[in-house]
């Protein structure tokens, strides 16, 4: 079994390096998915309330065998339920269908600035921290003026900012101002779905060190410092996104990779998503 690598974040508890995302999981494989992916050693599942499938993820850990304390695991606060007293709802809501009396992170899902509601929903996961139903609170799609306006506001540094980040999309920016704040960066869509598999500076690497395309880019993300986040139902590919220790990749290789930044994202704008 591979071990995976783990994160240290700003309130002095750890995060594996890798973690399943479950976006998109359907509800009724979601146990499967889960407990599967822990028999082989992941130690993170990624889930959120608007996933619709928090109940498998906690059939899932219970399956697995695996102490509760020995799973990270993460939902998130989605924007209809931004505000004081909705958050505090809506989290007690995902800890009913997950069946659980703690998560170990809660993220604020997305920003959404033109609702001015974020900064209530922080001060809401603040609570719920020092009430022991989070261990951890972070935020998601958060861009610069969004952290700074969350920690002028309550001088809590969120945990973990999760953010889309692969090969075209690669945040050297917000990178470099989480590490400056002390925020763990978490990548999702880390594999681009699968949109840089074929790019030379990924391929060449893959061939050297007799890897995938998948686990070159995953082991890019662990050499920048970042937390991952990659999706399959497939075990065969769970296991391949989880054996990045015994590899690495050259300077020469991640310069390489660097090229391939369009700034081009999948997913929505934070500025603007609702
Ligand atoms: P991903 O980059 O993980 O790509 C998933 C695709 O890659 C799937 O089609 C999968 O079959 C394929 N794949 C996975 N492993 C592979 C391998 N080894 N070889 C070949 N193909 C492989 O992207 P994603 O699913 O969009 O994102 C991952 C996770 O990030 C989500 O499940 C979710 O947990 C999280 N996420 C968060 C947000 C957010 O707003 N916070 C948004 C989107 C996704």
């Amino acid at each position: 079994m591979t071990k995976p690598l783990r994160l240290r974040l700003n309130d002095g508890r750890h995060i594996p390096a890798i973690g399943l995302g479950i976006w998109q999981v359907p509800a009724v494989a979601t146990a499967a998915t889960v407990s599967s992916a822990l028999q082989m050693g992941y130690r993170l599942v990624d889930g959120a309330a608007i996933y619709g499938n928090e109940e498998g993820l906690g059939q899932g850990l219970r399956a697995s065998g695996l102490p509760r304390d020995e799973v990270f695991v993460t939902t998130k606060i989605w924007n209809s339920a931004q505000g004081y007293d909705s958050t505090l709802a809506a989290l007690d809501e995902s800890l009913g269908r997950l069946a659980m009396d703690r998560v170990d992170l809660c993220l604020i899902h997305w920003p959404c600035p033109a609702q001015g509601r974020f900064i209530d929903t922080w001060r809401a996961l603040i609570r719920a921290r020092d009430d022991g139903r989070v261990t951890s609170i972070g935020v998601s799609n958060f861009l610069p003026e969004h952290l700074e306006r969350l920690v002028d506001a309550t001088g809590v540094v969120p945990a973990l900012n999760q953010i889309e980040l692969n090969p075209r999309l690669q945040q050297a920016e917000l990178r470099a101002l989480h590490d400056r704040m002390g925020i763990v960066t978490q990548s999702w869509t880390p594999l681009g779905q699968g949109a840089s598999f074929d790019a030379a500076p990924i391929r060449n690497a893959a061939l050297r060190s007799g890897r995938t395309p998948a686990q070159v880019i995953l082991r890019w993300h662990a050499q920048l410092g970042c937390s991952a986040l990659p999706r399959s139902i497939r075990p065969a590919r769970q296991a391949e996104n989880l054996a990045l220790c015994d590899f690495a990749l050259t300077d020469a290789e991640m310069a390489a990779i660097a090229t391939l930044d369009e700034g081009v994202r999948c997913g929505p704008d934070p500025a603007v998503f609702q």
